[in-house]
Order: C-alpha cells, then sequence, then structure tokens
C-alpha cells in the first residue's frame, strides 16, 4: 500500500514555544504511537535506502534513536548512537553544530566505525542541517561512507538541505 503522507502528517503535532518561545516543536509521539504509521516510516526508509548496502546505521539523540534502531535491524545493520556532549561513556570524536534554537556538540564513539563501512544518518526533524552534517562529518572522519541522510520530518523553510548538499536526502513529511 501506498504511503499516506496526509496521515503522518495529522499524526504529527505541533507544539507552538516548546522547548523556546518562538519554536513550533513538531512533537512525533502520536505518530509513533500509531502502529500502521510508525511501521510505514520504517518501511519507507528502507526501501528508499535498499540497495545501499548499509553497514551502520545511526540515529542522532534522542528522537532520532528511535527511528534509526528499526531501519537498522531492517537491514541488518549495525546501531550507532550519536550523542550530545558528555554522554557516551567511551573515547569520542566530537564536533561543534549550529542547532535551530542554540549550538551544542555532537560525539560519537572513536571506534564506531570501521574505515570504509557504509552508514546511513536517520533523525526525526531537518530544521538548519546543522546537526545531520555534523553526524556526518563525525562518521567521515572516522573513515566511513555516508551513503545517505533520513529524516521523517523537513522543514524545508528553513533550507537546510542547502547544509548537506551533495549527501543523498530523503524525507517524507514536509512543512
Ligand atoms: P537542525 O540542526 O537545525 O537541522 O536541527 C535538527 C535537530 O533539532 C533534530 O535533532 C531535531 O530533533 C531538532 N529540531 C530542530 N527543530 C525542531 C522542531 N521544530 N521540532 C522538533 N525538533 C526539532
Amino acid at each position: 500500500m501506498p504511503i499516506d503522507i496526509q496521515r503522518l502528517r495529522a499524526l504529527i503535532r505541533d507544539v507552538p514555544d516548546f522547548p523556546k518561545p518562538g519554536i513550533v516543536f513538531k512533537d512525533i509521539t502520536p505518530l509513533l504511537a500509531n502502529e500502521v504509521a510508525f511501521s510505514s516510516v520504517i518501511d519507507e526508509t528502507v526501501v528508499h535506502f535498499g540497495r545501499g548496502n548499509i553497514d551502520k546505521v545511526v540515529g542522532i539523540e534522542a528522537r532520532g534513536f528511535i527511528l534509526a534502531s528499526p531501519v537498522a535491524y531492517h537491514f541488518g545493520a549495525g546501531f550507532l548512537p550519536v550523542r550530545k556532549a558528555g554522554k557516551l561513556p567511551y573515547q569520542v570524536e566530537a564536533e561543534e553544530y549550529a542547532l535551530e534554537y542554540g549550538t551544542a556538540t555532537l560525539e560519537l564513539h572513536a571506534d564506531a566505525v570501521v574505515p570504509g563501512e557504509r552508514v546511513l544518518i536517520v533523525d526525526d526533524v531537518l530544521a538548519t542541517g546543522g546537526t545531520a552534517r555534523a553526524a556526518a562529518r563525525l562518521v567521515e572522519r572516522l573513515g566511513g561512507k555516508v551513503i545517505g541522510i533520513a529524516t521523517l520530518i523537513e522543514l524545508e523553510f528553513l533550507e537546510g538541505r542547502k547544509l548537506i548538499e551533495g549527501y543523498e536526502f530523503f524525507s517524507l513529511v514536509r512543512y
């Protein structure tokens, strides 16, 4: 059955002024709670990158973990957490990045990627693109090849695609 984007859209809730005044937060919890919508989002992502021979799937803390894990399972790939500074216990590679709201640092375990591995990056929202680009750079610094970047939601008006130009990018619901 073809995926019903309008149905997905109806399950994404706008929460104004969260976590800061002026931000409209895209709350995906109603979509995650819906078994048909959740599985179709995972399936569409897997089908899109199906010929990529993915070795590892990176999930970006925290909502990226939820989407990346089942994608990794479908591919028979490993899962790699990219986390905010100070959360990963072992040696890390770190990359500073700009968010839609503020700046932060992302980290990946220094031994997470075997050089030459093919890596897919998954998150919930592409806003300015800074987060996805930082994750891609971390993978590349460890010698991985970024096969693509996938997000459930793309905030097109922020033009995040420009920041990740050159990477294969896939999104399902666009605003
Ligand atoms: P950016 O680096 O600007 O592309 O921001 C993307 C990251 O911030 C993702 O990990 C999202 O989870 C989060 N994010 C940014 N804007 C929003 C938003 N409006 N609603 C929910 N999450 C957001």
